[in-house]
């Protein structure tokens, strides 16, 4: 907020269109429009946003999002469209670390074989997921639309409730799926998140070579947009010609004119930001909440498959403060990683444990990361040499029962102000893409034209 020590620029320049925020959503947009007229305020000294990603020894450490998935997928072809280099994760095997035992399979048949609950639930599991497959395969990390029946079911129940759970380990087991999407149980979320990651799983995903952020990266020196880092906006407000943008950059505080403002930001920042929305507006935002996520990695002594395995790119965890367990180094070639003789293991926490972390010490949050290494994996114990930490307050958006009904409301634009960011569709990076190719496609009903090509 403005206080008497700020200095007071007043800028005359109108621009076309500003966006608030550089994450993967609101530099997509940037990138789209193509327009040199257009400013992008970033708060942080870099854009990227959730896909911070650091190197660790010869390896990344993604801090945010880990992987994109492949296919057909927006965010994919994004990538190859800016030359960002993708790696296909060539999982064979599933597993989760559940009961303090590993269960390792080749196979989903093997896999639920080998779990740790009663025969009958294995069928039943086995039958429902038989029946998830052919009725929501085609659901997978599309835009969710108030209009589908599909969707209307995913979003009326949980998962625990539209698939009958009642036994502990099996609801335990679908916490985990939840948790890893939307940060919060299985009964506390709309079906749609666990199936969407569920389903998600088995299809391909990739990892980007040189971290996550190397897509964001090459958005933000691709962009015809002017881009202030360091710069964050404390006030946008509809007027007569347009939309007006107060930022704070260096103590200075800048006002700038739009003829369209795009909001790329968490929905609970950009309700702290904008005065005068309506009603039905506030409240849909309002309903989009963030669950917190942390994020830790461990450099360790020993290659990462001396641990885990070959095969293995990512582990569920159950019980734990921890929930996931991952091996970054899964796409680096064998000599590399033969020759450096070290590994690196990504742990992950959400919502309760992530905030019990925050509150703790960077030293302290990681002493509780690497006792869940060490009692996961009792072979880490001596090999670690450099630890790193990451926590997200605004990680991901859970996608509460109902959500489905406010939908067109948190999309739609007022006043010249547009909404994009993940928190608008799903959650997840192809999600955001999503969001800003229909933050575009809103951009080109103008009356005058803002995107010059490439849409
Ligand atoms: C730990 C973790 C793991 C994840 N793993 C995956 C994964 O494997 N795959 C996947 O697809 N997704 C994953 N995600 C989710 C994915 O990272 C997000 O969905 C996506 O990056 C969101 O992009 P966005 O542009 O909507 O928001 P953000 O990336 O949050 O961008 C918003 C930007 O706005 C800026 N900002 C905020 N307030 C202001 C202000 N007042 N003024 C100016 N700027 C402001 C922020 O600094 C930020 O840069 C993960 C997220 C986390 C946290």
């Amino acid at each position: 907020m403005t206080t008497q020590s700020n200095a007071l620029s007043i800028v005359a320049q109108t621009y076309d269109v500003v966006v608030v925020g550089g994450g993967i959503a609101g530099l997509t947009v940037a990138y789209r429009i193509n327009n040199n007229n257009v400013l992008l305020l970033e708060k942080e000294p870099f854009a990227g946003g959730r896909t911070r990603s650091i190197n660790m020894g010869p390896y990344v450490f993604n801090q945010g999002a880990q992987m994109i998935p492949g296919g057909d997928t927006n965010v994919a072809k994004l990538a190859d469209e800016l030359g960002v280099k993708l790696t296909l994760i060539n999982k064979t095997k599933t597993s989760t670390y559940i009961k303090d035992k590993f269960i390792i399979a080749s196979s989903e048949f093997k896999y639920l074989l080998s779990l740790p609950i009663p025969l009958v639930e294995k069928i039943k599991m086995a039958l429902k997921i038989l029946h998830m497959r052919s009725r929501y395969s085609n659901v997978v990390d599309k835009s969710p639309r108030s209009g589908d029946p599909k969707f209307k079911e995913l979003d009326e129940k949980s998962i625990v409730d539209l698939l009958k759970i009642r036994d502990p380990d099996v609801k335990a087991l679908w916490d985990s799926i939840s948790k890893s999407s939307s940060t919060l149980r299985a009964d506390e979320v709309a079906s749609f998140q666990p199936v969407n990651t569920f389903l998600h799983h088995a299809a391909d995903e990739f990892f980007v070579e040189g971290g996550t952020v190397e897509i964001t990266r090459a958005l933000a020196n691709q962009t015809a947009a002017r881009v202030e880092t360091g710069a964050s906006v404390i006030e946008v407000t509809p007027n007569d010609t347009g939309v007006a943008i107060q930022y704070e950059q260096n103590g200075i505080i800048h006002s700038v004119q739009a003829r369209k403002c795009v909001m790329a930001i968490p929905a609970p920042l950009t309700l702290s930001v904008i005065r005068d929305l309506p009603d039905a507006k506030r409240a849909a935002l309002a309903q989009c909440e963030y669950g917190a996520m942390s994020s830790a990695a461990f450099l360790v002594d020993k290659p990462s498959e001396y641990l885990f395995g070959k095969g293995n790119w990512r582990v569920p965890v159950v019980g734990m403060t921890t929930i996931g367990i991952g091996d970054p180094t899964f796409t680096f070639p064998e000599d590399l990683k033969l020759q450096d003789g070290r590994g690196l293991i990504r742990l992950y926490a959400g919502n309760d444990g992530s905030r019990m972390l925050q509150q703790m010490s960077d030293d302290e949050a990681l002493e509780v990361f690497e006792n869940d290494l060490c009692h996961i994996f009792p072979a880490a114990r001596g090999l670690v040499i450099e630890r790193s930490i990451k926590h997200w307050p605004y990680a991901i958006c859970p996608w509460r029962i109902g959500r489905l009904e406010a939908i067109d409301d948190i999309r739609a634009p007022y006043d010249n102000i547009h909404y994009c960011g993940d928190y608008t569709e799903n959650s997840g990076l192809e999600s955001a893409v999503l969001s800003a190719l229909r933050v575009v496609s809103e951009l080109l009903d103008c009356p005058h034209p803002i995107i010059t090509n490439k849409s």
